[in-house]
């Protein structure tokens, strides 16, 4: 029987979500890779009780995680009701519609019909009667903004959602989306775009928007899915996200592209007396617009050093100003 962490709450940083009255912690468990029915399912219970015995109150999960798409809402669910229900009001739990889920017009994209009916069926693989937030994963070019707006205001009026979130969406879809929940009074608190080192155009696209409503992001692929961590300083260990054929995202290629690089990243770092992936973690938290960074995990042990992250957030404008000049070269 898992019994949590008393000192849980003792060194995790927590952050409002912009003007709102949520705060998540700085630190956010992804469900993408690791939670689906290939993956080892006392792996994942493990991954889950770490992340909470250290902090973490965030758990962001998606229809499609997997494989197979589905899986990851279903085995959490099956950890939600085993070992996780005790806590369920210490966690905000979050999952999205948009991408491809099932056959046919309806599953995928951000319609009403689509939107509603994936959350009925999230909630039902997770065992929940409510996500703390749900999200548009995309937007929609052939859907009118309004109506994906108004299909997330459905569900927050219908008690299956306490808040909503959109990601992917530009500065200006953000705009217009915005004006749409103003409008309806949604709760609308959180944008979820990608933030890490090598991907940084949100910077000026889409953080002065949130800056300009109050509003927070939670960034995701922190560790652009482990390249800016020292697993690859020397070759692809076989156990790694680019070496596995079930995660397709990230390719071999990508880790020689960029090998140079994470070098002189990880030079930084060590004279922060920092890991890399613990320095890239704090480096998007300099960001005022990110309350969150998602990180996803294979093994307990990479939150561990995640969350030390937190013990030095700092960066002196020398630091600042040398790793943009690695990042430029
Ligand atoms: P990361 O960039 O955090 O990459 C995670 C991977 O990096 C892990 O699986 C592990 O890979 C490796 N890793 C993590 N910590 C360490 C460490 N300390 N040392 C060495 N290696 C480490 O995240 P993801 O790309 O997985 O994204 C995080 C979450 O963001 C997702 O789970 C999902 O919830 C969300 N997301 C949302 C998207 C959207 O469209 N809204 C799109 C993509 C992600 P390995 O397996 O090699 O050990």
């Amino acid at each position: 029987m898992y019994k949590a962490d008393s000192h849980r709450y003792d060194t995790m940083v927590y952050n409002r979500l912009g003007n709102s009255g949520l705060k998540l912690s700085a630190i956010g468990l992804g469900l993408w890779h690791n939670f689906g029915s290939v993956d080892p399912f006392e792996n994942q219970r493990a991954i889950i009780h770490k992340a909470f015995d250290l902090g973490v109150t965030y758990f962001d999960l998606a229809n499609n995680y997997g494989p197979v798409p589905g899986s990851a809402e279903n085995n959490f669910g099956r950890i939600m009701a085993t070992d996780m229900k005790p806590y369920r009001d210490e966690m905000v739990i979050a999952s999205k519609a948009g991408y491809e889920m099932w056959d046919g017009p309806y599953g995928n994209w951000g319609s009403r019909k689509s939107i509603i009916a994936s959350a009925n069926q999230s909630l039902k693989r997770m065992g929940l009667d409510y996500v703390d937030i749900f999200y548009s994963h995309r937007p929609d070019p052939e859907t009118d903004v309004s109506e994906t707006a108004q299909a997330l205001d459905s569900l927050v009026r219908q008690g299956k959602a306490l808040y909503v979130g959109i990601s992917n969406y530009n500065g200006a879809q953000t705009q217009a989306i915005i004006k749409c929940f103003e409008d309806l009074k949604t709760p609308f608190v959180i944008h979820q775009p990608r933030y890490n080192m090598f991907n940084r155009g949100v910077e000026t696209d889409l953080f002065p928007v949130l800056k300009k409503a109050h509003k927070a992001a939670v960034g995701f692929s922190s560790l652009c899915q482990g390249l800016l961590t020292d697993k690859y300083l020397h070759g692809i260990p076989a156990d790694s996200r680019a070496a596995k054929s079930t995660s397709p995202f990230l390719q071999p290629k990508q880790v020689e592209q960029t090998l140079k690089t994470v070098k002189a990243l990880n030079e930084v770092a060590a004279n922060r007396d920092q890991t890399l992936a613990e320095m890239a973690l704090a480096w998007n938290l300099r960001e005022p617009e990110l309350a969150c960074v998602l990180v996803g995990a294979s093994r307990p042990q990479q939150l561990e050093d995640n969350v030390k992250a937190l013990d030095h957030l700092q960066f002196t404008e020398a630091e600042l100003a040398r790793i943009d000049q690695i990042l430029k070269a």
